[in-house]
């Protein structure tokens, strides 16, 4: 301090002089500075700081902001053909979810403020309400997660429920799914708090086979509780690489409280569990109702305590408020799902030939034939694009060189029945039936 002291002069900042302040600091070409003008400078600089974090936070919900369900149903109607019931739910659920969101940041709020001014502040908690969808495969559970994703514009990560394993074990532990949301959300922790989760095969991790004492899959009930946990809403350690556990590496936290999950499962032969607990709640009616009931229609009256029966632990259940089910795919509906959907298999072909200037059409009866291939085939929607991949393999091969060499604008190529037919009934065609 000594040098300052035989220095004159004063604060380049607030005209203090020397002997009026703590301390000066002097700078180059006889600036100085003040001690108050530092601790007011640090001052702004952590004000700044702050409204910048706040900045960064995203948007806060608004309730009359939110779509209400008819129109989220409206949305996943352009994608997703049939399942009207399972959109229903899905709209109510997402709604719900929202909602649940907005009550919780205004409790957060009136909590910072301690007034509770709408008086509902640290009042009623809304649980959580996370899905299950119910249905066999292809019937568009995952596109309903995907779509539901793509409406709210949050981050999407789909996991497989069969390839996670406990912690310390072979496989994925139950973390890299929130490693995959992370990455999927740019690292922005943030976001991927309020994202969605849709976790298939569900229905394959209980204890296997029918009798629970006897075949109990313990490393299965492992997964379940390491589920039960970021499905209820914890603070979770995450790698945000990915993979493997290292001692370096740096972990992000992610509060999984606010993510949504939305289990997928196959769940085969449900229909017999559901039977069995309404005959014996229909006890007094008799015969008469059960005959009602066919097996086709059973799947409708699914209730959460049905997919217990296979082996998901009740805790789990009871964090799987919603439970809504997707009916096979009949001709009608693989029919429509050629044609009709925004992203239909149809409209994708068309858009990749427009992209070599080339129109291209199917017939009728060539998409007949599709959807009887399908239905033969057992494959359900899944089947549809394979098996124009199939019939459209060998002209897009041809079609863009042709295209480039031709002067003039060919007339629209069309896949006719005899075409598709010729296709399928190619030898490497076969291959795919017996797998299928
Ligand atoms: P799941 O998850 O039930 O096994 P997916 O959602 O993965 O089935 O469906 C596979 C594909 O089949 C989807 O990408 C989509 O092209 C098509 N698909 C299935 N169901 C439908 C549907 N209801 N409406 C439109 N497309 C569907």
């Amino acid at each position: 301090m000594g040098n300052n002291e035989l220095n004159s002069g004063t604060c380049s900042f607030c005209g203090a002089r020397r002997c009026e302040v703590e301390m000066m600091f002097d700078g180059s070409g006889g600036a100085c500075i003040c001690d108050e003008c530092i601790e007011r400078g640090y001052e702004l600089l952590e004000e700044v700081r702050a409204e910048d974090e706040v900045s960064d936070r995203p948007e806060p919900l608004k309730h009359n902001e939110l779509m209400k369900p008819a129109e989220i149903k409206a949305f996943l109607d352009q994608y997703i053909i049939g399942q009207d019931e399972a959109k229903k739910y899905m709209s109510v659920a997402v709604y719900n979810h929202y909602k649940r969101l907005i009550h919780s940041e205004k409790c957060a709020n009136a909590d910072a403020d301690t007034s509770d001014s709408d008086g509902r502040g640290g009042g009623v908690e809304i649980d959580k309400s996370n899905i299950v969808l119910v249905g066999p495969t292809g019937t568009g559970k995952t596109l309903m997660a995907r779509t539901i994703a793509r409406l709210l514009n949050v981050p999407f990560a789909i996991a497989d429920a069969t390839a996670l394993t406990e912690a310390g074990y072979v496989g994925e532990d139950v973390e890299g799914i929130l490693s995959r949301l992370l990455q999927v959300a740019n690292y922005d922790i943030r976001q991927a708090e309020r994202g969605i989760v849709f976790i298939d095969e569900i229905d394959k991790i209980g204890r296997k086979g029918d009798n629970p004492s006897i075949t109990r899959d313990v490393s299965g009930e492992g997964v379940q509780q390491a589920l039960l946990k970021i499905l209820e809403g914890t603070l979770v350690n995450v790698p945000p690489e990915g993979g493997r556990k290292h001692p370096d590496q740096k972990y992000a936290k992610i509060d999984t409280t606010n993510i949504l999950f939305i289990c997928g499962g196959a769940f085969d032969g449900i229909e017999k569990v559901i039977a069995r607990r309404m005959n014996l709640n229909a006890v007094g009616y008799g015969q008469t109702q059960r005959t009602e009931l066919r097996r086709e229609n059973i799947i409708r009256y699914i209730q959460p305590q049905d997919i217990r029966s296979f082996g998901l632990i009740p805790e789990l259940v009871g964090r799987l408020p919603v439970v809504t089910y997707l009916e096979p795919l009949d001709r009608t509906a693989l029919r429509s799902i050629l044609t009709e959907p925004r992203n239909a298999i149809v409209k994708q072909y068309a858009s990749l030939f427009e992209m070599d200037g080339q129109q291209l059409e199917f017939e009728d009866a060539a998409l007949d034939y599709i959807v009887d291939k399908a239905v033969e085939f057992k494959l359900g929607a899944r089947g549809l694009r394979s098996i124009c991949e199939a019939i459209m393999i060998d002209v897009m091969f041809e079609m863009p060189s042709a295209a480039a060499k031709s002067s003039k604008k060919s007339p629209p190529f069309r896949i006719t029945l005899d075409y598709a037919r010729q296709k399928i009934d190619k030898a490497s065609f076969v291959a795919m039936k017996n797998a299928g």
